[in-house]
């Protein structure tokens, strides 16, 4: 079918039945020596490209999904830019519907995908407009003036982001010395960096996820400004940093991610709670540094990591400090417990929030902590049957994988999960046996208060 597809493409092309109205960019740097394989590009985005280019606009597939072809890496999505504006786009697909108020675009869709069709931005000097809007700060709120493709090509973040293609003429546009920083293994703003970073601050985030996705080094002047302007992140609205956090830790880098983010003193905007324990906390860098770890190998296996999961590992450190005790030796109420939760999510919602479906599992995963420790009578039946059993069970396992010491508490569930019921009852029987002796030995001994509520294996 697809087969089908290109030859019905190649005919039109060598026809010339494209759209003899399109205006292609007379003064576009082509770079002809480069060519990407026509098999790795994705057929609804060149079937998008190439209905735009027969309605008579200007359409590339650019962005990501270019460099990472050029890389030899499975773009995560393609992205179209075009001459056509949003209403014009939405015509030409019925299934498609226009998104964004600050930056007007088109998700087509198709089946489960979604293409992402942009209009060409273009220059904007006047000032504050129905179509462009800019804070006194210089960040940039409305961005819906439209323009050409070399306009559009300095509107972008950085050079290696900002090459086109043309997948019906094969050609490969690039207005910013882009392929040079392919080559050079180089993340680079177009423009000047503050200035780029006051329009954006979230391309201080978008500067580091790219440096950790692709092994790239972040242009010197690039990153000197990271730590000038890094403040600027509190002017932007928790809602999208919430995404942005999602995309720079379940991409499959979270660790170097991670690490990027702390050296440029970008994780203290996004967790400041976090961030200060870590500082103080070997445990905290333990804990958090293998929670990231488990998440890649998680997803390098196929397998999935819920949001809710990240964040109940990320607060972590945060809830341990606000409980009264350490939660092995004397955990609290699950009511205490859901009041400190509470307060740890209002605080870090401030931040990025956290929407209920994702707040109320990660509570639920911190809850279990607590209930995974109490098993006597029926308590740890009813937890089995908990749809938040498993991942607050992998929890446990991370928390142990670090050295903390809960009595094994991970091998018991192992065992109790895998065992016949008359082992289960039995197994039940011996923890009362033994709190029941573990009092008795304690009647007399003096109280000793902790003051430090990380765990005890520091
Ligand atoms: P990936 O999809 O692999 O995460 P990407 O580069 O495609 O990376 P997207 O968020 O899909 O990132 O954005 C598509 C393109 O839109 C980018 O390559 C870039 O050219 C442009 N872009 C996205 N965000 C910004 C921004 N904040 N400022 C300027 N240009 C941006
Ligand atoms: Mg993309």
């Amino acid at each position: 079918m697809l087969k089908k597809f290109f030859k019905k493409v190649d005919n039109l092309l060598k026809n010339n039945q494209f759209n003899k109205n399109q205006v292609t960019s007379t003064a576009a740097p082509i770079n002809t020596a480069l060519q990407l394989a026509q098999e790795h590009i994705n057929s609804h985005a060149l079937e998008i490209v190439t209905k735009l280019q027969k309605a008579g606009f200007e359409a590339y597939l650019v962005g990501g999904c270019i460099r990472d072809l050029l890389l030899g890496i499975p773009p995560k999505d393609f992205d179209v830019a075009t001459s056509a504006t949003p209403e014009q786009i939405k015509k030409l697909f019925r299934n498609s519907r226009i998104i964004g108020r600050r930056f007007k675009l088109v998700h087509v869709f198709w089946g489960k995908e979604t293409i992402e069709v942009a209009t060409f931005r273009g220059a904007h000097t006047s000032p504050n407009t129905a179509e462009h809007a800019q804070h006194a700060s210089g960040r940039i709120l409305r961005d819906n003036v439209f323009g050409t493709l070399s306009e559009d090509a300095y509107r972008r973040d950085f050079t290696i982001n900002a090459l086109y293609y043309n997948p019906n003429q094969k050609q490969l546009i690039d207005y910013v010395d882009g392929i040079e920083d392919i080559n050079s293994k180089l993340i680079k703003l177009i423009g000047n960096p503050q200035k780029r970073y006051q329009e954006d601050p979230v391309r201080m985030l978008r500067a580091v996820r790219f440096a950790a996705k692709l092994n790239f080094t972040i242009e010197a002047e690039t990153a000197a400004q990271i730590y000038e302007q890094a403040q600027l992140l509190a002017d932007i609205p928790a809602a999208r940093l919430f995404d942005e956090v999602l995309k720079l830790f379940l991409a499959n880098n979270a660790l170097k991610t991670f690490e990027l983010l702390c050296q440029y003193n970008l994780f203290a905007k996004l967790f400041p709670d976090s961030a200060a324990i870590l500082q103080q906390s070997p445990y905290t860098q333990l804990f958090l540094k293998q929670a990231l770890l488990n998440t890649d190998q998680r997803l390098t296996a196929g397998k999935t990591v819920h949001p809710a999961f990240l964040y109940a590992c990320l607060l972590w450190p945060v809830l341990l400090s606000k409980l009264a005790a350490p939660i092995t030796e004397s955990p609290p109420n699950i009511i205490e417990l859901q009041h400190i939760a509470n307060d740890v999510i209002a605080q870090q919602s401030k931040y990025t929030t956290i929407p209920k479906r994702f707040s109320i599992p990660m509570r639920e995963i911190w809850e279990c902590q607590v209930k995974l420790m109490r098993r006597q009578a029926n308590k740890a039946d009813i937890l089995l049957n908990h749809p938040r059993f498993r991942a607050g069970y992998d929890f446990l396992l991370l928390r142990e994988s670090v050295g903390e010491q809960t009595g094994q508490l991970a091998a018991w569930w192992a065992n109790y999960q895998q065992t016949d019921e008359l082992s289960r009852r039995k197994m039940i029987r011996e923890i009362a046996t033994s709190k029941k002796n573990y009092r008795q030995r304690r009647r007399g001994k003096p109280k000793f208060i902790r003051s430090n509520n990380t765990p005890n294996n520091e």
